[in-house]
């Protein structure tokens, strides 16, 4: 399922996804950083441990990474997870 529209309310700490399905959901930054899925944060849960998330981080870049992802940095300089769709979709349906 495929993000329809997009909004980071920066100063709230919350990208909101509205799906294509008209379902909505609000991450907050915090709760996307501790889900990041760079093979360094993979790493850490493999062995165990959860991926540290300030509540204060926040979004500091949003790109596209291909047709199907996003490229999410925070202000925290961890810059390298790639977002697919996929499990955008995932986490919002576990968070929720
Ligand atoms: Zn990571």
């Amino acid at each position: 399922m495929n993000p329809e529209h997009i909004e980071n309310r920066a100063r709230a700490g919350i990208l909101a996804v509205r799906w294509e399905n008209g379902s909505a959901h609000e991450f907050t930054h915090a709760a996307l950083r501790a889900a990041c899925p760079c093979s360094a944060c993979r790493a850490v849960r493999r062995a165990g441990g959860t991926v540290e998330a300030s509540p204060a981080v926040r979004l500091a870049a949003i790109e596209p990474a291909g047709a199907n992802a996003l490229n999410l940095a925070f202000t925290d300089g961890h810059a390298r997870g790639i977002y697919p769709f996929a499990l955008l979709a995932e986490l919002a349906a576990v968070h929720c």
